[in-house]
């Protein structure tokens, strides 16, 4: 039976859509469910949910609000493997790595369980005489959260646990590629003890979207995707006159020193650009190879365990690299090694006719290392998000550094090194948002926020941890004097602090 993978609203699953669209699953090919693909009319109905919800759960006291989200915490870890196996076989990627990146979601709830002590404000007693100034942080209303098909589960979690714990209400719009992991987010907080309308869910496409860019009533939009569609939101959004944060695509380098413990350096570089078939917005998608010995190495190393890796069905036990999300997807990667090769890159390692037995249909493939990659190449310039790992040599660190920092993305990047001086110059003039020091993937921890720096993001704020409880409040500075009675008269001049 096809899965109708419908909206969530008022704290219910809907009828489907007029519109729908086949999701399917990647290890096979085969058709999964119909997705669900809002109307105008749908999307404004969800969006009304929220209006009518936000007064009363704005009004829910901090620690009430914590409260449901420590239950939901708990429902979460009950829940685990069902969620990741949801993921994997929607998405693709390795079951540990699903519940990798639950893991990594789970953590962004534990984060929103402090929010009493994270919307606590500022006071001064005593700005002036008799006279006290305070700040509290109150919720926007009614905001948005758009999320892409690589992290159908830690992605929205980076966006509604903080969203709704400030006290907003939430529309989410996930990823219509594998929208089933959102859908049991929200009936698991329904469970929590959510009241209805607090968090709904809307499937769908552009229409969907630029409903939520458009209506008056969306306070807020949070966005993750690719950077052309994040452009699109930034100024769509602010040109109707709402807060965005949009994070976009990404090429992400690690700069490998010739002092690097080789060793790992490669088992690094291995989790970094195959993990998650490369579909991941912090791989690393390039090797910066300080020198010609050290790129010898590399490429000696990495190219028998490259053709090794351990391809097939997320779900099945010891595998390293799932399909890709879909059909197209695939052809998309392939065409980019096709192009690589015709640009004179050398292939080290040729993944594109990689078959796994008795699952022909899926959308794999195996994974690629080119080398002698230059920066001109369409490879080196375009993000390829697929099991494509690109070195390109350098004759020292300076060079690697300009390199980096002269490309249009600048999400993640790492420096592999034995030396505290070259790691501690590269953390200082890099470009880039989030800097691993013999880190491969510096993803930072919920309670720290997270966010790369030029076409990589558009918008000031970054996602989670305090950046977030700023994106989804608004500061109000409260000034008060209580009247002395008959000891103060009327005052005609413009007010300073005495
Ligand atoms: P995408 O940009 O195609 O889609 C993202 C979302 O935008 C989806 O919900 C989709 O429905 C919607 N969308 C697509 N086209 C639209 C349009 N024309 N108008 C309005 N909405 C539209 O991205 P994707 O393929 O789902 O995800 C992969 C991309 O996301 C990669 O570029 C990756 O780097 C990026 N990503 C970035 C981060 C980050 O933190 N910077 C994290 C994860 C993924």
């Amino acid at each position: 039976m096809t899965l109708q993978l419908t909206h969530y609203i008022n704290g219910q699953r809907t009828a489907p859509s007029a519109r729908t669209q086949t999701t399917y699953q990647p290890s096979t090919g085969e058709a999964r469910g119909e997705v669900s693909l809002a109307s105008v009319a749908e999307v404004e109905q969800a969006i009304e949910a929220g209006k009518q919800a936000f007064p009363a759960w704005a009004a829910t006291t901090p620690l009430n609000r914590a409260r449901v989200l420590f239950k939901y915490k708990a429902l979460l870890e009950a829940h685990a493997d069902e969620l990741a196996e949801l993921i994997t076989r929607e998405h693709g990627k390795v079951f540990d790595d699903a519940k990798g990146e639950l893991t990594r979601g789970l953590e962004v709830v534990e984060f929103a369980c402090g929010i009493p002590h994270l919307l606590k404000g500022e006071h001064t007693e005593q700005v002036g005489g008799g006279v006290d100034a305070w700040s509290v942080n109150q919720p926007l209303g009614v905001v948005a959260g758009i999320a892409p098909f690589n992290f159908p589960a830690m992605v929205p979690m980076w966006m509604f646990p903080i969203a709704i714990a400030c006290g907003n209400t939430f529309i989410m719009k996930p990823s219509e590629k594998d929208p089933s992991v959102p859908l049991r987010l929200a009936e698991l907080l329904t469970e929590a003890g959510l009241p209805d309308g607090v968090f709904n869910v809307v499937n769908g496409d552009k229409e969907a979207v630029d409903v939520l860019l458009t209506h008056p009533d969306i306070q807020a939009v949070s966005f993750v995707g690719s950077t052309p569609i994040a452009e699109y939101i930034y100024s769509k959004g602010c040109e109707h006159g709402k807060r965005v944060q949009a994070l976009g695509g990404a090429k992400n380098h690690m700069l490998v020193m010739p002092d690097a413990d080789l060793d790992q350096t490669v088992n690094a570089l291995m989790g970094a650009a195959y993990g998650s078939a490369g579909e991941r917005c912090m791989a690393i998608s390039v090797a910066v190879a300080v020198g010609d010995e050290v790129a010898d190495k590399l490429v000696a190393a990495l190219s028998p365990k490259v053709k090794a890796l351990k391809i097939g069905d997320g779900m099945s036990p010891g595998m390293e690299m799932g399909p890709l999300v879909s059909v197209q997807h695939l052809q998309k990667v392939k065409g980019f090694v096709d192009q690589g090769v015709n640009e004179g890159a050398e292939l080290v390692v040729d993944g594109r006719e990689t078959r796994v037995p008795g699952l022909e249909s899926g959308y794999f493939m195996g994974g690629c290392l080119f080398d002698k990659v230059q920066p001109e190449m369409t490879i080196y310039r375009e993000e390829i998000f697929g099991p494509v790992l690109c070195i390109v040599r350098v004759p020292d660190f300076a060079t690697g550094v300009k390199l980096i920092n002269e490309h249009e993305y600048g999400n993640g990047t790492a420096i592999f090194t034995r030396d505290g001086d070259a790691a501690r110059q590269f953390c200082n003039v890099i470009q880039v948002g989030m800097v691993g020091v013999n880190v491969p993937i510096p993803v930072p921890m919920a309670f720290h926020s997270f966010g790369g720096w030029k076409r990589s993001l558009f918008g000031p704020l970054h996602m989670h941890g305090p950046d977030g409880v700023r994106f989804y409040t608004k500061r109000k500075a409260i000034t008060s004097r209580w009247p002395t009675g008959i000891r103060s008269g009327a005052e005609f001049v413009m007010p300073t602090m005495k």
